[in-house]
Formats: C-alpha cells, structure tokens, sequence
C-alpha cells in the first residue's frame, strides 16, 4: 500500500518489506546490464597502438573497473574485437575471419586512427579503414589515442549495448567490399 502525504509517497506493508531487495525491469534491460559489465575483448593488435592498449590495464585507468579486463584470445570466446593499429590489405581477410568466427552477439571497436581510417599511410599496402571489411561500432580518434579516449569509447559502447534490443542476430553482415 502505497500512501501519499505531501508530496512525498511512503509505502507500507509487504511493499515496504520488500522494496529494499527486489529490482523489477524489463528482460531486455536486465540482459543489456549484464553484458554491458561481462565484456570478453580480443585485442587484433598489430602495431604502436598496442602499447597504450596495455596501459589501459593499469592503475591509473584500470580497465577492470568496466568488466573489460580480460582479453581474449580466441574468437570463440570473444564478444568484442578491439582492433588496434595498422591493419594492411593482406590482413584484411584474417581480420574478417576473426570477425565471422567471433558468436554474436558482438561489436567492434576501431582503435586509433589506423585502424579508422590508415592513418597517415596513403599507400596501396594500408588497408583505408577497418570498416572496409567489418561494421564497426565505435571508433576513437588519435594516433595513438589517450587511455582515457578509449574509456570514454568504451563507456559509449556500454550504453549502446544497454539499449540495444537483445536479439539472437544482431544485423545483416557486410560484405567486405575489399576482398
Ligand atoms: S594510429 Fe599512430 S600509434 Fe596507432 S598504430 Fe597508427 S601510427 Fe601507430
């Protein structure tokens, strides 16, 4: 029973009981918290980025703190590929494997400016961009980018992953318009 005086409403009764230890939401939303925090990456890590990506596991910025401290080796395992630095066009087709063997539900994350876009590597070995070949899901910008760049990239991912509807298939796959 719920009673409202003022502007206040104060419950009473088995309500009050209970109001401290039960949560009720939405299926949906229950399973987009849970995976927004059990976070599985698989570092695809090819060059200089790879550095900054180790520090992120540091005290100072302490990636655990998000439920995305320990990375993956394997695909099979994995629900979120990181891919860091350059990535060439003879990478291109392992990296769209790594993609395809990787159990949805999953995203990506484009690491550093590379990864985004080739850098600053205008030649006809650097593959122009991972989402060539991959739908990616966020992208942070720098070369290398700041730690707290990718926190901030990884926090945009976890609202994402909150919202989205929790369904067996995420999305139609892309094909890759490169191999
Ligand atoms: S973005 Fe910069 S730091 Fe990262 S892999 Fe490319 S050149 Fe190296």
């Amino acid at each position: 029973m719920t009673e409202r005086i003022g502007s206040a409403n104060y419950t009473a009764g088995p309500e009050a009981l209970l109001s401290d230890s039960v949560i009720v939401t939405q299926v949906e939303k229950a399973i987009g918290w849970a995976r927004k925090y059990s976070i599985f990456p698989y570092p695809f890590a090819t060059a200089c980025c790879a550095m900054e990506f180790m520090s992120l596991s540091m005290a100072p910025y302490d990636i655990d703190r998000f439920g995305a401290a320990l990375p993956r080796f394997t695909p099979r395992q994995a629900d979120l590929l990181i891919v860091i630095g350059t990535v060439t066009i003879r990478q291109a087709p392992i990296l769209r494997r790594v993609y395809d063997q990787m159990a949805e539900p999953k995203w990506v994350m484009s690491f550093g400016a590379c990864a985004s876009s080739g850098g600053f590597y205008d030649n006809y070995t650097t593959l122009p961009g991972i989402d060539r070949v991959i739908p990616v899901d966020v992208y942070v910008p720098g070369c290398p980018p700041r730690p707290e760049a990718v926190l901030d990239g990884l926090m945009m991912l976890q609202k994402k992953m909150q919202n989205e509807r929790q369904r067996a298939f995420r999305r139609e796959v892309v094909e890759p318009d490169l191999i």
